[in-house]
């Protein structure tokens, strides 16, 4: 078990569509471990695979606040949506960004468990949007495609601009 580097845009491995998971052994187990390790370091509520650079179809969530609650879909499809509404989304890969996106506040789910063994769900609210946000990471989408394209500009520009500081920073220290 460990904590893993989050990757963040505009890292290129998370562009990678994910596979999903053919075999449940013990990397799976591990991966699993990892990313809710990771995800209760941070102040987020759900994190996928690709986020910590593991180009596989598995996602952890955990909505309660206290580490309580982890839920682990490997391989998620999601076979039924309904009542569309706007919600606003923050992405632990995209940090300090906020957008406001159409998602189904109801969606019945079809996965995998940490074992390989089938569920289904049927789920709402923030539950159903978190799914939704960390599948899209699976096809290596991410919260920045769905703004309009001049806030896209000016989020890049921003971005771009904060990774030149940290970067001079680092020189600094390196130095
Ligand atoms: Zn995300």
């Amino acid at each position: 078990m460990a904590t893993r580097p989050i990757l963040e845009y505009p890292d290129p491995r998370l562009r990678i569509p994910a596979e999903p998971v053919i075999e449940f052994d013990d990397s799976v187990d591990r991966l699993v471990d990892d990313l809710f390790d990771t995800l209760y370091a941070t102040s987020g509520i759900a994190l996928s695979a690709p986020q910590i650079g593991d180009p596989r179809q598995v996602l952890v969530a955990d909505l309660s606040g206290d580490a309580s609650a982890p839920e682990v879909y490997i391989n998620p499809e999601i076979v039924a949506s309904a009542m569309p509404g706007i919600v606003e989304e923050s992405c632990l890969s995209v940090p300090g960004v906020q957008v406001k996106v159409v998602r189904a506040t109801r969606i019945k789910v079809v996965a995998s468990g940490r074992f390989g063994e089938g569920m289904e769900r049927d789920l709402e609210g923030m539950s159903a949007v978190c799914i939704q946000h960390e599948m899209d990471h699976f096809e290596g989408k991410l919260l920045i495609d769905r703004m309009s394209m001049l806030r896209r500009w000016w989020v890049q520009a921003a971005l771009r601009k904060r990774g030149k500081v940290e970067q001079d920073t680092e020189d600094r220290h390196a130095a």
